[in-house]
């Protein structure tokens, strides 16, 4: 019984569960791994995760847990704003992946919805002017490319939802998205193992509030040790998160690698419960002396300094693994008709050690010179 375990104010104790401990109980006679829990013939649906942090891996859903992942996509997304009877155009692959789970509440909030897929943009495009959405849902990286090449300022897009990767709620950088589209910007955040757009950011814009609330249980704990840490306001750490009601396989206290701080005060949207914004992967962490420097934070900062730079950047570290030695490489891309201008550079510097307490190296690179994604921005590179 759940309650002589101690409930979930005792959640803390037990044991947590890694992406590596599920990996290693896939056999291939279970390719799903050992919390399988639903028989084969009560699953109606499989999706795979993208594999890339390693194989990929297949995600079973009963019919009830996809009708829970939908309930908990739409009210993630109507915190938004968007309302019934708007047109929303998605650029989401649904394919193989648990984004096409998102695609369905669309349907269940009474939306227009047109897909336009991933990676086809003069399509996107002319849907926008043909069609005339109210709404566009892409990733943060995919709005900042159209952004730079399309004016759509005067296009008919008022809200535009983020999602897929860490940074859409980041104040700089988003105040070039939303003067890109002349919409306003909210972001949307799920992991594939335990739902789709679990949390979804209301018009206050100050994080995300958890949808899947009664679905799913939200801790927080210390990322390098995996104590709990209590979920109060300001608090940050790496994102836990426990099934409620899953069948099919429900997963226990999973470790999300999503570093996260969260907000309790009373939002004036009326939505209780907290809300978190996420930093960025644990996996994308470096250690620069003792400081953790996430590089969607190194972006952040840089993109401050906006309109003299196109917010572009790329962490290059100078040493296999997390811990590196200062000063840091960082690539910054120029605006695009911004010139050199050296003074511009140790200003970055320094304003990254005021504000991330990080030494960096930053270099100055014309525009265009970083690659751009339509998909997810790789905001780090190393040598081969
Ligand atoms: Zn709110």
């Amino acid at each position: 019984m759940p309650e002589e375990a101690g409930g979930l104010a005792d959640l803390g104790a037990l044991p947590l569960t890694t992406k590596d401990e599920l990996r290693a109980t896939v056999t291939p006679e279970n390719p799903v791994g050992a919390h399988l829990c639903a028989a084969r013939e009560e699953i109606v649906r499989i999706y795979s995760t993208s594999g890339t942090t390693g194989a990929p891996s297949y995600i079973p859903l009963t019919a009830g847990d996809l009708d829970n992942w939908v309930t908990g996509s739409a009210r993630s997304y109507a915190a938004s704003g968007i309302r019934r009877g708007q047109h929303i155009v998605s650029t989401y692959n649904a394919g193989p992946f648990v984004a096409g789970a998102a695609l369905g509440s669309f349907d269940r909030l009474g939306l227009t919805h047109i897909p336009v897929g991933t990676g086809n943009t003069e399509r996107l495009v002319k849907a926008i002017g043909a069609l005339r959405p109210e709404a566009a849902v892409l990733t943060p990286s995919y709005a900042a490319y159209l952004a730079e090449n399309f004016d759509l300022r005067e296009s008919s897009v008022e809200r535009v939802l983020v999602a897929g990767e860490p940074g859409g709620g980041e104040p700089a950088f988003r105040a070039t998205l939303e003067e890109g589209w002349g919409a306003k910007v909210t972001e949307a955040m799920g992991i594939g193992d335990i739902g789709v757009s679990l949390w979804g950011e209301c018009e206050e814009q100050d994080g995300m509030h958890l949808g899947a609330r009664g679905f799913v249980h939200a801790e927080l704990i210390e990322p390098e040790t995996g104590a709990a840490r209590e979920l109060q306001d300001g608090a940050e750490g790496e994102l836990v998160l426990t099934h409620l009601r899953h069948r099919a396989a429900p997963l226990f206290r999973f470790r999300t690698r999503d570093h996260v701080v969260v907000r309790t005060s009373p939002c004036p949207c009326g939505r209780t419960g907290p809300r978190i914004r996420c930093v960025g992967r644990t996996d994308d962490m470096l250690i620069v002396r003792g400081v953790n420097v996430f590089p969607a934070a190194v972006r952040e900062v840089v993109s401050a300094f906006a309109p003299a730079v196109s917010g572009n950047i790329l962490v290059k570290p100078g040493a296999p693994g997390v811990k590196q030695e200062p000063p840091l490489p960082v690539a910054v891309e120029l605006a695009r008709d911004a010139s050199l201008d050296q003074s511009l550079a140790a200003a970055i510097a320094d304003r990254l050690r005021e504000i991330l307490v990080v030494r960096a190296r930053v270099e100055l690179v014309p525009w265009g010179t970083l690659r751009r994604s339509e998909y997810k921005s790789q905001l780090v590179e190393r040598d081969a």
